[in-house]
């Protein structure tokens, strides 16, 4: 018996695909089952139709890079003009008095966001537990199910505070028995393994500088025992290459290759501030890069040498970063933003299919994932669906380039595994004006430092 719950989604008007997919893809439960060659009508029995006449398709766009919680500090004055190390110390005493209440808000708020821009899949660094705050990747886990998107949700750790010489404030760290043991409950949990999964867990220690070295082998052994993936940020900044040299007599590198890091389990934030040497030396290990490109901007951090880290066979996606150095959460801005930043570096000849190409299939190799970031048979139907209707792509000729160039902000419709998750620029089922409003009473309880923090319902 044919199955008869496929659909074909008919004649984009643009697709992002190496395989000839003119006349459209059929999707059949939870995969994309055939590509529909230009001229051609589908070999699979499909029972409905959706008219794409008027969409560009590229594969759900997956974001490698963010801290959700940060939604709650966008664009504040006190880090609003500042470069990394003091943007930190300004924020950390905010950050401190997160509640489960706010984390479920900017959860929310970053998911929504990142779900409206075509993102199907989104990683986040959660380093932040001061007390009451022990089952924040739990309110994670809870919010990504309700919106039907994947995720790859690292427990986060810093286990080096003021009172060793390093940045954060105590009442922010914590003691690394209690990170591993919390890592593992987390794996054993959640963690999903193999095609489709939902959820994923990884382990992450905030950077090399705000953990012991101890921590960061330990989480490295752990990661090893569990078939896991390593994340942490590095060579955001040129300072780190100094405080590496002086605490560990080692390059960044050579102290993440000393504690176990350095190899494929493992993705960087950032990766700005690399030689060719290390460049090979990533290259050869298999280790990722997750490109941030407006928050290297924001922060004047640094434009990462992606071109000559993809050429050593470094996988390189792009990450939105953290809204606190965004301060969005909008991944096709993001892709715009990376194509413009490498052409600086590199010249206009960047085409923008690779960058559409790291927001993609660069950011599901950076997860470890071959099941999500191309439009393919066999691959999960993960698909943003972008219209060009509006003011600012008219006269526009192709419709890919015109999503880059034009600066696409919203996707008109996203499905994930199949599933509709945006329906005419709108979540289903999300009241989005009583989400804004609650994280708005939470953003503002966050900064009042006069005040004792507050719970909302
Ligand atoms: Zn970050």
């Amino acid at each position: 018996m044919p199955n008869m719950t496929a659909l074909w989604i008919k004649n984009p008007q643009g697709i992002l695909s190496t395989t000839d997919a003119a006349s459209g893809i059929v999707v059949r439960d939870n995969l994309i089952v055939e590509l529909v060659p230009a001229g051609k009508v589908p070999t699979t029995p499909y029972a409905e139709v959706f008219d794409a006449s008027n969409h560009v398709i590229t594969p759900g766009l997956i974001n490698t890079h963010h801290h959700f919680y940060q939604t709650l500090t966008r664009a504040w004055g006190p880090a609003a003009n500042a470069p990394l190390f003091p943007w930190l110390q300004n924020l950390y005493k905010v950050w401190a008095r997160l509640t489960p209440d706010a984390l479920d808000a900017a959860v929310r708020v970053a998911l929504a966001e990142l779900l409206l821009s075509g993102c199907t899949t989104a990683a986040d660094h959660h380093y932040l537990f001061p007390d009451g705050m022990d089952e924040s990747i739990d309110i994670e886990v809870a919010a990504v199910r309700d919106f039907g998107m994947r995720a790859t949700l690292t427990r986060g750790s810093m286990t080096l505070g003021e009172d060793d010489g390093g940045l954060p404030p105590q009442s922010t760290v914590q003691d690394l028995d209690v990170v591993l043991a919390d890592s593992q409950r987390l794996i054993e949990t959640y963690h999903e393994r193999g095609a489709g999964a939902s959820i994923q867990i990884a382990l992450a220690p905030c950077s090399p500088f705000s953990v012991t070295t101890q921590a960061m082998s330990e989480s490295a052994k752990l990661a090893g025992q569990f078939d896991v993936r390593l994340h942490t940020h590095l060579a955001e900044t040129l300072d780190e290459e100094e405080f590496c040299l002086s605490k560990f007599g080692l390059r960044l590198l050579d102290y993440l290759e000393s504690v176990g890091w350095l190899g494929p389990q493992t993705w960087l934030g950032h990766g700005i501030h690399f030689n060719d040497a290390e460049i090979r030396q990533l290259g050869a290990a298999g280790t990722a890069v997750a490109h941030c490109a407006t928050s290297n901007m924001r922060l004047s951090s640094g434009i990462a040498r992606v071109l000559e880290l993809e050429a050593a066979g470094v996988p390189v996606g792009l990450g939105v970063d953290g809204s606190a150095s965004n301060d969005g959460s909008n991944m096709i801005l993001e892709a715009r933003q990376a194509l413009y930043l490498q052409r600086l570096r590199y010249g206009a000849d960047v085409p923008v299919e690779r960058a559409l190409g790291w927001a993609t299939e660069g950011s599901a190799k950076v997860l470890g994932r071959t099941d999500i970031g191309t439009i393919a048979v066999g691959k999960q139907a993960d698909l943003a669906f972008f219209k060009t209707d509006e003011l600012r792509f008219s006269g526009s000729h192709d419709p890919l380039a015109s999503l880059l160039l034009c600066g696409a902000d919203k996707a008109d419709r996203v499905m994930v595994g199949g599933k509709w998750r945006v329906i005419d620029g709108a979540i289903p089922g999300l009241d989005l004006p009583e989400l804004i409003q609650r994280h708005r009473k939470h953003a503002r309880a966050l900064v009042d430092l006069s005040a004792p923090i507050h719970q909302f319902s």
